[in-house]
């Protein structure tokens, strides 16, 4: 029977671009109220940390802000 040991560590994950096509961060700007939509399609996540706090940045292009918002990159291994 197949068994997973040890637990899946925290850090950095060597992928440069992390693509998640069809998933989107959308968050309002805080300077002028503009609903942004980030495409992780296209604005991957770079070397994102697995199952600890990490950043993504929003941009938005009506007024030129852009903000860091905190995200989690959860990263589990199953046997099914
Ligand atoms: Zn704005």
């Amino acid at each position: 029977m197949a068994v997973i040991k040890g637990n899946i560590p925290k850090g950095e994950i060597d992928v440069k671009k992390f693509i998640l096509d069809d998933v989107y961060i959308e968050d309002v700007c805080p300077k002028c109220g503009n609903m942004c939509s980030m495409d992780l399609g296209i604005n991957y996540l770079s070397h994102p940390k697995m199952n600890d706090k990490d950043y993504y940045t929003v941009y938005c292009d009506k007024c030129d802000h852009d903000w860091d918002i905190p995200i989690k990159v959860n990263l589990n291994i199953q046997l099914l």
